[in-house]
C-alpha cells in the first residue's frame, strides 16, 4: 500500500514552490511517489507549460500535460483565454475580475481526480495538492477556502475516501510561499507568472505586481527580466 502525491503544476511560482515542498516535505524526497500534472487550456501564457516541463525534468518527476483546449470556447469573457487585453494594476482592483476563467479550477481538480484514480493500485491512497493561496481569495472564487473544502469533500466521496485534497498555501500569502521556496532552493528564473505570458515579463499585470511585491517583502531580487520594474512600487503598502 502506497501513498501517492499528485501536484497540480501550472509552471507559475506558487505551484512550482508547492512541487518542491511536496517532494521534500511530504514525499521525503522520493520522486517515484510524486506526479505533476499540468493543463493546456490554450492559455495566453503558454510559456508556463515550458517552465513546468523544465522544472519536472530537473527534479526527475513524472509529468503529464492534459489538454483541456475546449475551455476558451466556454470562458469567452476571460482575458486569459481570449484576445481581450490583460488588465494592469493590483489584484484588489475591480478590473482584475476579467482574469477569472469560469470553472477553471473545478475542471482542473476534477481532471486531477480522474488522473489520480488511474494511477492507484489496490489499496493505494493519494493526495492531490493545489497551490491556491490567500492572495487569490478576493478575486477568484475557486481559490477560496469554501471552494477547497467542497472539492475536498467531492474528491473524497468520488474516490471512496482513497484520495484527499490538500492546499497547504491556502492561508499563506505570496511572500510566505516565496520564503518556503527559498528554503527548498526553488529556481524562480524558471517560473512564469505574467498573465501576458511574455519574456521579459510585463511588470504591470496583477500577477506581475503581486510577484514583485512578494520579492520586495522578502528582501530578494526577482531573477526574471521585466519590461517595467517601477510601476508595481505604486502599490506598495
Ligand atoms: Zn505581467
Amino acid at each position: 500500500m502506497t501513498r501517492r502525491h499528485v501536484v497540480v503544476l501550472s509552471g507559475g511560482m506558487d505551484s512550482t514552490t508547492l512541487l518542491s515542498v511536496v517532494l521534500r516535505r511530504y514525499a521525503n524526497g522520493d520522486t517515484s511517489l510524486v506526479d505533476a500534472i499540468s493543463f493546456n487550456y490554450n492559455q495566453r501564457h503558454q510559456l508556463e507549460l515550458t517552465c513546468a516541463i523544465k522544472t519536472t525534468a530537473i527534479l526527475g518527476i513524472r509529468h503529464r500535460i492534459i489538454p483541456l483546449t475546449f475551455l476558451p470556447s466556454l470562458a469567452v469573457a476571460s482575458s486569459l483565454t481570449s484576445d481581450k487585453p490583460v488588465p494592469e494594476g493590483h489584484y484588489a482592483d475591480e478590473n482584475m475580475k476579467q482574469t477569472v476563467v469560469p470553472g477553471r479550477n473545478t475542471l482542473f481538480l476534477a481532471t486531477a481526480l480522474a488522473y489520480t484514480e488511474g494511477q492507484l493500485q489496490n489499496g493505494d491512497t493519494a493526495i492531490i495538492y493545489y497551490g491556491a493561496h490567500s492572495g487569490d481569495h478576493s478575486i477568484y472564487p475557486d481559490c477560496r477556502p469554501r471552494f477547497v473544502d467542497s472539492m475536498r469533500a467531492t474528491i473524497a466521496a468520488a474516490s471512496d475516501d482513497r484520495i484527499n485534497l490538500f492546499a497547504p498555501f491556502l492561508h499563506t500569502d505570496k511572500a510566505g510561499i516565496l520564503r518556503q521556496g527559498i528554503e527548498f532552493d526553488v529556481d524562480y528564473s524558471n517560473t512564469l507568472t505574467c498573465y501576458n505570458g511574455t519574456r521579459p515579463a510585463c511588470g504591470r499585470c496583477g500577477s506581475c505586481v503581486e510577484r514583485l511585491m512578494a520579492f520586495d517583502a522578502t528582501g530578494m531580487t526577482d531573477p526574471l527580466d521585466y519590461a517595467d520594474r517601477e510601476t508595481y512600487k505604486q502599490f506598495a503598502p
